[in-house]
Formats: structure tokens, C-alpha cells, sequence
């Protein structure tokens, strides 16, 4: 069989409809969950700032929880939080509920 050159390949990769990320439920993956103490925050929004899967939730800059449907537990919400508000505990404290 003869060999393809890069023109023979079909191309790869591509991603034609925005915002199909949406459809990945990312937070499966956790195996820590980020608990927030509304008491605690001030509203600084570093934790909204720094989380890579955009899984803090605001209004109008204020804090307003957590997308666990997209919350990897990466835990860097917890660790720049300058407040303590963010707890990190592990999914098996949860096992049963929702
Ligand atoms: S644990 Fe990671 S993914 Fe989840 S909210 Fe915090 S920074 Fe975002
Ligand atoms: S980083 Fe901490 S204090 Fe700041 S908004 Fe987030 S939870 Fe609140």
C-alpha cells in the first residue's frame, strides 16, 4: 500500500460547532469537591479569576457558588483564595447525594 503524504490525510481536530464543550460534563473527573463558606467570602473573585474550567459561578461580581458539572476538584479555587473560604474534601464524603 503506498504511503499518504499530509495532502492525503483527512484533516483532523476541528471543532465546527461553538460552544460544543458545554455537552462535557467535565466535573466526572473529581475526586475533590470545593466547598464554599458564603460567611467567609468577600467577594474578591480570585477564585473565578484562576479556575480553569470557568466553574465558578457570578453575578455581577459577586460569588455566587460552584458548577460542580464542570469543577474538575483541581483545587485552585481553595489555594488563592485568601479568605479559607474554599474547602477542599474528598467526593467519597458526599457518596449518596445528588
Ligand atoms: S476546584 Fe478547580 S475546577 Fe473546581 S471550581 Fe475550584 S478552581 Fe475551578
Ligand atoms: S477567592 Fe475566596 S473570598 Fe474571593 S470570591 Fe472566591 S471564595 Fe470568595
Amino acid at each position: 500500500m503506498a504511503q499518504k503524504g499530509w495532502k492525503d490525510i483527512p484533516i483532523g481536530g476541528i471543532i465546527d460547532t461553538p460552544g460544543s464543550a458545554r455537552e462535557y460534563k467535565t466535573g466526572t473527573w473529581r475526586i475533590m469537591r470545593p466547598i464554599w463558606d458564603v460567611n467567609k467570602c468577600i467577594n474578591c473573585m480570585q477564585c473565578w479569576l484562576f479556575c480553569p474550567d470557568l466553574a465558578i459561578i457570578q453575578n455581577d461580581a459577586k460569588m455566587e457558588g460552584i458548577d460542580y458539572d464542570y469543577c474538575k476538584g483541581c483545587g485552585t479555587c481553595a489555594a488563592v483564595c485568601p479568605k479559607d473560604a474554599i474547602e477542599m474534601r474528598p467526593e467519597t464524603d458526599f457518596q449518596g447525594e445528588e
